[in-house]
């Protein structure tokens, strides 16, 4: 079936979404049909299916505003949540019943949605750029100018909107905070259909509302972001450990150093799961270096992998080597499993783009993903270790990457949304599980069995890129933020239309459109 734009809809089959939609300008930008409402049904996840009624191609900012405040004062309102990638993995970017934002829209067939400025009177410089870019986008456009964001995402494919509305982290964010503490300025529409600018001084609730607010608050249409002179290369590292408590040690010691020490420092559990689902995130060893490091994962069953990395310019290249050494000579990783590697600084940073291609080519990369990511505070990362990694996970499949590595605390605003644990470090722990046999069921009730047991032992972690469906975890998730999260949503999203798919909000008002909706799908 062809796509069938709302403006080409007779008016008798619009039994739920407001006729007055027709003679929105945007009307020809609104589709309907169902091959386009499939595609928007579902996520990365494929663990969640919910197909919306129609879905928006906005052409600029204007467009999601007119249809936000068409829904905000239809009588019968309907949901909107803005689809950056589609990269979550529990339906958080679904609209179900509702409208779905194709946000890339916005960009398509644009260049200049993304722009480099110094700021007025002052030295430092600055990245704006649209909600729907993607940070590889960023990156490239930045480079242009010898500058670039200072704090990532592992994987680059992903929105500006959709990893703010989180907190987007990686190694570099124990130096520079998340990439919410990196934004100076915010354009984002409410739920009202107002567009508004947000920064620190102008609207700041709403600025540190929306920063890791999950959606709720309003769509970012445009992010004013920290930019940096680049670095032009990347000394990479990989140190292999047997011992939990001498890695999570070092890892310790290195986000404690100045800023003369690494730049980026993550790390990883290796098991006896020697498959690409189980190491794809990089290719970085060599295959001597790979049946050397193999070998020792199945003495020991699972071994940790240190991953940090010292960027430099092609001018001081002479003393990284130096710099390098004098940073491994205070770590205990097993001797004789060091490895280096020399690399662009746009290769570092595009590392898992590699990986997602070969998985691709090996028709990997659409199955069901399910994920778990949590903070866990850095006092009982041991007790975690213990209970998860060599209990629930049994060393020998762990069924993807599993990442550990070490966060601050006072690099995290505490105004802003994101909930992190109430300690000065903590642990970024993410398994990213690939459902490729049929068992993604199997893999998600180990999910569940760790969160339980995190519940059970009093640690007190916190679930990154939550996922919840009871209010009364989300309030126990957000904590003493709740309330303050609660009364922005009221100011600024009323009428519960945003970002439905995270199902915070659920309301009566969601259930009956998602009814009307439902019998407008079978009408049609
Ligand atoms: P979507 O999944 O489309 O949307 C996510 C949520 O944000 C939804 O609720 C949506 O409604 C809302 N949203 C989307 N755009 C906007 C907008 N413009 N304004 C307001 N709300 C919006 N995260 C990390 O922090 N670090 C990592 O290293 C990392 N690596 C990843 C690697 C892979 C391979 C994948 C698939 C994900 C990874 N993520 C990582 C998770 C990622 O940050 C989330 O998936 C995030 O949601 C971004 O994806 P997206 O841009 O596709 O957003």
């Amino acid at each position: 079936m062809s796509p069938q734009r709302l403006s080409h809809i007779p008016p008798s089959f619009l039994i739920t979404l407001p006729q007055g939609l027709l003679e929105l300008d945007i009307a020809d930008r609104i589709y309907v049909d169902p091959d386009t409402t499939t595609r928007f049904s579902t996520d990365f996840g494929r663990l969640t299916r919910a197909p919306p009624s129609a879905v928006l191609y906005p052409s600029s900012p204007d467009d999601i505003a007119a249809l936000v405040r068409f829904s905000y004062f239809s009588p019968h309102p309907f949901t909107v949540a803005a689809r950056g990638c589609g990269h979550s993995v529990r339906g958080q970017a679904l609209a179900p019943g509702g409208v779905v934002v194709d946000m890339p829209s916005l960009g398509r067939g644009r260049d200049d949605r993304i722009n480099v400025s110094r700021g007025d009177g002052s030295s430092s410089w600055y990245v704006d750029a649209g909600g729907e870019q993607l940070w590889i986008d960023v990156l490239h456009e930045t480079l242009k100018h010898g500058l670039a964001p200072r704090s990532w995402t592992d994987y680059l494919h992903l929105t500006v909107g959709g990893t703010l509305s989180n907190a987007g982290v990686s190694g570099q964010a124990f130096r520079h905070g998340p990439q919410i503490s990196n934004v100076y300025e915010l354009e984002v529409v409410t739920g009202k259909g107002e567009m508004m600018r947000c920064s620190h001084n102008e609207n700041p609730a709403l600025f540190y509302g929306v920063l890791g607010g999950l959606g709720q608050l309003g769509i970012i249409t445009r992010a004013r972001i920290a930019v940096e002179p680049a670095p032009e290369r990347v000394r990479w590292a990989r140190l292999i450990y047997t011992d939990f408590v001498s890695f999570t040690r070092d890892q310790e010691l290195l986000i404690s150093m100045s800023e003369e020490g690494f730049d980026y420092v993550e790390g990883s559990l290796l098991m006896m799961d020697h498959s690409l689902i189980g190491n794809w995130r990089s290719s970085f060893f060599s295959d001597r270096d790979w049946e050397k490091v193999k070998l020792l994962a199945s003495q020991f069953g699972a071994i940790y992998c240190l991953e940090g990395a010292v960027y430099y310019e092609l001018a001081t290249a002479s003393s990284v080597d130096q710099k390098l050494d004098s940073f491994l000579k205070q770590l205990s990783f097993v001797p004789g499993f060091a490895f280096a590697k020399d690399v662009s600084y746009m290769a570092f940073l595009d590392r898992v783009h590699d990986g997602e291609m070969k998985l691709r080519s090996m028709g990997l990369w659409d199955v069901p993903h399910p994920w778990l990511n949590i903070f866990v505070p850095k006092s009982r990362i041991r007790d975690f270790e213990i209970g998860v990694f060599k209990g629930i996970l049994k060393p020998n499949n762990s069924m993807g990457p599993v990442l550990i590595y070490p966060l601050k605390k006072n690099k995290w605003d505490e105004k802003m949304s994101a909930v992190i644990p109430d300690e000065e470090i903590f642990y970024s722990i993410g398994l990213l599980r690939s459902a490729i046999m049929g068992d993604w069921e199997h893999l998600d009730d180990q999910n569940d069995e760790i969160l339980r047991f995190c519940h059970r032992e009093g640690i007190e972690c916190k679930q990154y890129l939550p996922h919840y469906t009871a209010q009364t975890d989300w309030m126990k998730h957000f904590g003493l933020k709740w309330n303050v999260f609660v009364d922005l949503k009221r100011r600024y999203d009323p009428k519960l239309l945003l970002s439905p798919g995270q199902r915070i909000f659920a309301s009566s008002l969601i259930e009956h459109v998602s009814e009307q909706e439902t019998l407008f799908l079978k009408l049609y």
